[in-house]
């Protein structure tokens, strides 16, 4: 058996053309685009390519990007200062802060300046309790672009058994909330789970965001099941590259010959993070602006 292709790229693309039709029509609404503010401290290479990426979509998308940059010494009254002009902005429906912050910043105190209903990310505290309670919010944008696949590719996942592999604030919990109010039967393995082989192997649904390449194996998924790979990992080069390979937290190779659908790396998970942020910003868009947005139209 050789799994289906889960195909992230393919899926962004469309949804960010829906978002580029529904931003149009919200500016005929609202008389004003959508706007999404990005605040990057410091000059990480990585971080930058984001900033830079996220910017030019969201000008695809028809809305209003925002860039503020702040020096890496930038102290912490400065970055809140900023923060609250953003909250204040009638202009600005979403504030993104570009982790990982330096390391004399407090993220937890940076996500808790910015107003919920701007938190675009899904990081704040009321949106992870949002979540947890099934009150409507902003769901980080990684796990939720996760289900869209699921969803798209399974239809209902209803009483379908889940494995998350991982257990962070920013994709396996949300990741396991959202499985869960799909009605699937979740698991959460992490670091210290005995036999994680063997807890796999039941699963319909294996999520693995875990960030250690190639470490979900063949032998362990159940056959046909659905496996959705969120790990980017670069490999060290091998002779004759510049730069390694980028794989996955599972041993793609082997788990397509097993599984009934896959997501590659890159072009499966990773595409769906910016399409999932635009959407949250467009969603924030409608709310802020009192415009109504049709449930389940983004
Ligand atoms: P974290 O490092 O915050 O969390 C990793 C989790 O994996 C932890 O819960 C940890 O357990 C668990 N873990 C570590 N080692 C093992 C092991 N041997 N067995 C089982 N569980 C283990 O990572 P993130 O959640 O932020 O990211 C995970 C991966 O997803 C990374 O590769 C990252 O690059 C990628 N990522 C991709 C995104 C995308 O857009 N596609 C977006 C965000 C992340 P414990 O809690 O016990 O330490």
């Amino acid at each position: 058996m050789s799994a289906a292709v889960i195909d992230g790229k393919q899926f962004a693309a469309t949804l960010r053309a829906r978002i580029a039709d529904y931003a149009a029509t919200f500016e005929q609404s609202a008389g004003r685009k959508a706007g999404l503010a990005v605040v990057l401290v410091g000059e990480d290479p990585a971080s930058q390519v984001y900033v830079k990426s996220k910017g030019k979509a969201t000008l695809e998308c028809g809305m209003n990007s925002f860039e503020y940059k702040l020096p890496i010494d930038c102290d912490e009254a400065t970055l809140l200062a900023r923060i609250e002009a953003l909250n204040a902005d009638e202009a600005v429906d979403g504030i993104l802060v570009q982790l990982p912050l330096p390391g004399h910043l407090d993220e937890q105190t940076v996500i808790a300046a910015i107003n919920p209903d701007k938190d675009v990310d899904g990081f704040h505290v009321t949106n992870a309790g949002r979540l947890a309670v099934g009150q409507p919010g902003f769901v980080p944008c990684t796990p939720l672009g996760c289900v869209m696949l699921l969803k798209d590719r399974l239809g209902s996942l209803s009483g379908l058994d889940a494995v998350v592999i991982g257990r962070s604030n920013i994709v396996g919990k949300p990741m396991a909330q959202l499985l869960l109010a799909e009605s699937c039967t979740v698991t959460i393995a992490h670091s210290r789970t005995k036999d994680l082989a063997e807890v796999v192997a039941r699963a319909d649904i294996v999520v693995a965001a875990v960030g250690r390449p190639e470490m979900v194996k063949g032998s362990w998924i159940k056959p046909g099941a659905t496996v959705i790979d969120v790990g980017i990992n670069r490999l060290p080069p091998a002779e004759g590259e510049s730069k390694g390979r980028l794989v996955g937290d599972v041993d793609y190779a082997e788990a397509a010959a097993v599984a009934g659908a896959i997501t590659p790396v890159p072009g499966g998970v990773g595409p769906m993070t910016i399409a999932v942020l635009l959407r949250n910003a467009l969603v924030a868009a409608h709310r802020n602006a009192g415009v109504a947005l049709a449930d389940g139209a983004l």
